[in-house]
């Protein structure tokens, strides 16, 4: 079981991992508005510092091609830091999609997911990168549009036959079971679904639902308490751990907004890891607990 980083398969990670990241990413094609873009390579690295002083190993760039991906800044960055980066594969959802989802099959667009986790793509000066991680495949709303169920299907062909795992965006509660549902159609492992945006909606109910079907579960909008506050996240995320779910539970911040950074305010790709820890650990939350999630359970979550 190894980690499938831009360059290499990497085993025996022993610092963080953020699974659920922007280091670039263009949102504007639909929203317009200049904050939710990040393709400045200067500023990521200086984001990225924050996250490799405080022990950060791995990220996931979860942007896949048709919300901005840039794999050349993604290989510059990868050469100019000490991290490991995961590249994402896959389509994020409805609004952003390009017209190739409306004519091909789910077979076929499995085919091209699976070719860039296999055999890579071709940067402009030859050299070959792989994707790593099947997502951020979403879905735009509380129902799943005939688009993206085609996408999911696409997403379940390619981790079956690869084993990647594959990683969601549900963020309107509670379409993460309507997902789980379509991917559990095909003989996919369920330990290689990540259901992302947990945190948007602090449902016990559905979380378990979820954690019972034996996926993993993402906290990863953390920081962003205009959604909920990091206290109710964290009370959320001690029930769970009291329940015994704790080998399934996933952290990560989402920074896809210019806002998200420091350069310009935000919080950084390190808040988890400083803040939020202090926090959650306050709040009783074992150390070795915090550790195991943010290192053991990614790790072994990002593993194929
Ligand atoms: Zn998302």
């Amino acid at each position: 079981m190894t980690l499938h980083t831009l360059f290499s398969e990497v085993t025996g990670v022993s610092g963080y991992v953020l699974p659920h990241e922007h280091i670039f990413c263009d949102f504007t094609s639909v929203t317009g508005d200049l904050d939710h873009l990040l393709n400045d390579k200067v500023v990521a690295l200086r984001e990225l510092s924050s996250f490799e002083k405080i022990g950060g190993s791995v990220i996931v760039d979860i942007t896949p091609p048709d919300l901005g991906r840039q794999p050349k800044l993604l290989a510059e960055i990868a050469l100019k830091t000490k991290l490991k980066i995961v590249m994402s594969t896959g389509w994020y959802r409805k609004a952003f999609y390009p017209p190739e989802i409306d004519v091909m099959s789910s077979s076929q667009l499995a085919r091209m997911i699976i070719t860039e986790l296999t055999q890579g793509i071709e940067l402009e000066n030859g050299e070959i990168i792989k994707a790593g991680l099947i997502g951020e495949i979403g879905v735009d709303r509380d129902v799943i549009s005939a688009q993206e169920e085609r996408v999911l299907r696409a997403a379940a062909i390619a981790s079956c036959e690869t084993g990647a795992p594959i990683s969601t965006h549900s963020s309107m509660y509670p379409v993460g079971i309507k997902q789980l549902e379509i991917l559990k159609e095909y003989p996919i492992s369920s330990n290689k679904i990540i259901i992302g945006h947990a945190d948007t909606y602090l449902d016990q109910d559905y979380h378990r639902e979820l954690l019972d079907a034996g996926c993993y579960i993402q906290f990863d909008t953390i920081g962003r308490n205009h959604m909920n506050s990091d206290v109710d996240r964290i009370n959320s995320i001690l029930n769970l751990v009291a329940l015994g779910y704790q080998d399934q539970i996933l952290l990560s911040t989402d920074r896809c907004f210019r806002s998200d950074l420091k350069t310009f305010g935000g919080f950084g790709y390190d808040y988890l890891f400083i803040t939020f820890k202090e926090l959650i650990t306050n709040a009783g939350l074992p150390g070795e607990i915090f550790e195991n999630f943010t290192k053991r359970n990614a790790v072994t979550a990002l593993s194929w």
